[in-house]
Parts: structure tokens; C-alpha cells; sequence
């Protein structure tokens, strides 16, 4: 599934070929994903000029001169490019005034695309209507995502450290890799409360945190499954994870056997002897 630094890769990896663009042609290939394409979308898209992209959490916002698109990539979602010949499980194409097509590929259909009509003149960034980001917390490599925040966003806090990180509201796009890596280079047990975690050691989450999203995204973000790069090219990063998915291996730190513990539904894999 692509968690934030694929997104961001991806966001990345269209912005050449998106931005300074107009969309000269918009092609509807089914109703929508997980939810309807919005009404109207091609008469929307048609002539619009494109001024960003940019990325909110796991969303990917193309911002134009009409508005703003809104794309989640569910669970495999792909931008493809030189997509002028559709493939399969293409839903929706569009062609660029510089004469490439790019296609969003979903097989899966978990996916969705939303249209934002925003007055884009203001000090907002027109996205203040989408209800999906209403609730949402600071974004982990922004301004607002410091030792401060998260101390008290924590205080008190009677659940696990892990479940409060994959809380969309006290932070935003974190999933699970990326919080139990994150909680292993912090030293912090996923088990721990999130009140009892003392002040030094969320300074050193809140760093960690940062670390491997930057170290992700810096690679290309990850392979996971059939996510794939916006090229299309499969495996563009193998990577080695300290703890997630290696039951039983040894912790890289310490060499005792990393653990597998599942909270709430979800892996926890973690080192014992490393993580209080
Ligand atoms: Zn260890």
C-alpha cells in the first residue's frame, strides 16, 4: 500500500510533466473508484492550467487554474506515464498540452478522485471544503509536527504509542512501516503508553519520525507490493527494514530477535531488549 513517501514520490515524479501544462484532452474510462469521479470532471479538466502539485497527507493535489484535484492512491494505485495506449485498469487518462498522456492505474479500484472548485485568490489554499482533511493532524516534515506538539498531543494519553501514531489526527499519513521503524530508532516500545513516554524520548521520535520519511522518499519511496513507481518500473527500491516483517531476525541494534505483536489488527514489529 503507498504510504506517505510514495505518495510524495509520486507527486514528485508527475510535477514535470504536469506543472506549466494545460490538459488538452481528459479521458473517462469508468464511473470512478472507490467512490464516483466527480460530475463533470472532463468539462472541469479541459483547458485547465496546471500551477502545482503538492501532497496532504496520502492525497495528491493537482492545483490549477480551475480548481484542484484530489487523488488517493488506495491500495495500488499508479500514476503511469506515456500512457498514450491504455491499459488495463487505466480509469482516467489525461493528455497535456506538450502531447503526453499520464494515466491513474488502480486495479484494485480503492482509490479515489476528487474535484475542489476553490477560489484559489486567497490566503487559503482552497482545500478548507474537503471534508477528508478537516480532521487531519500536522503533516510529519512540516512546521507544526515539533517535540512541543506531539508532548502534548500525548499527555495523558492511556493508549498504546503505536495506535496514537497510525491517529490520523495527531498525525497526519503516518502508516504502519514507517511508525514501527521509527519507534525502533527512537527506542520507544510500541506497547508503551503514549502519557508514559517521557519528554526526551518523543524529541527522539519526533526525529526519528522525520528520518526515515526523508530516508524514503530520498530512495524513491518503497516497494510494497504492487505499488509501483510513476514510470511503472517495478522494485525501483528494495529496501531493508530494521524491524517491519523481520519476526525473528535479528535486531540490528542488539542482535536479540525482533518480535511481531499485533495491536489493533496491525503488525507491531519490534526489539524487546532495544524498545522500553
Ligand atoms: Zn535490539
Amino acid at each position: 500500500m503507498p504510504e506517505l513517501p510514495e505518495v510524495e514520490t509520486v507527486v514528485q515524479g508527475l510535477a514535470p510533466h504536469l506543472v506549466g501544462q494545460s490538459v488538452a484532452e481528459v479521458d473517462i474510462r469508468r464511473d470512478g473508484l472507490r467512490r464516483p469521479f466527480p460530475a463533470d470532471l472532463r468539462q472541469r479538466l479541459t483547458g485547465a492550467r496546471i500551477l502545482t502539485l503538492s501532497r496532504r497527507a496520502k492525497y495528491g493535489l493537482i492545483t490549477s487554474d480551475r480548481g484542484i484535484l484530489i487523488f488517493h492512491l488506495g491500495m495500488s494505485g499508479r500514476w503511469r506515464i506515456d500512457a498514450q495506449i491504455a491499459e488495463k485498469h487505466d480509469h482516467l487518462r489525461l493528455l497535456t498540452s506538450a502531447g503526453m498522456w499520464l494515466a491513474l492505474n488502480d486495479a484494485r479500484r480503492f482509490g479515489s478522485v476528487d474535484w475542489l472548485d476553490a477560489d484559489l485568490g486567497g490566503a487559503e489554499d482552497g482545500t478548507r471544503d474537503f471534508a477528508p482533511f478537516a480532521a487531519l493532524g500536522p503533516e510529519p516534515l512540516g512546521p507544526d509536527f515539533t517535540a512541543d506538539y506531539l508532548v502534548a498531543a500525548l499527555r495523558a494519553r492511556g493508549t498504546p504509542i503505536k495506535n496514537l501514531l497510525l491517529d490520523q489526527s495527531i498525525v497526519a499519513g503516518l502508516g504502519n512501516i514507517y511508525v514501527c521503524e521509527a519507534l525502533h530508532i527512537a527506542r520507544i516500545s510500541p506497547l508503551t503508553r503514549g502519557g508514559d513516554v517521557p519528554r526526551k524520548n518523543i524529541t527522539s521520535l519526533v526525529t526519528a519520525i522525520r528520518h526515515v520519511l526523508t530516508a524514503a522518499i530520498a530512495a524513491g519511496g518503497s516497494t510494497i507490493r504492487d505499488h509501483r513507481q510513476i514510470s511503472g518500473e517495478l522494485g525501483y527500491f528494495s529496501h531493508s527494514w530494521r524491524v517491519y516483517g523481520r519476526t525473528n531476525q535479528p535486531c540490528p541494534t542488539c542482535a536479540a530477535p525482533i518480535l511481531r505483536h499485533v495491536q489493533s489488527g496491525r503488525s507491531s514489529f519490534y526489539c524487546a531488549k532495544c524498545q522500553k
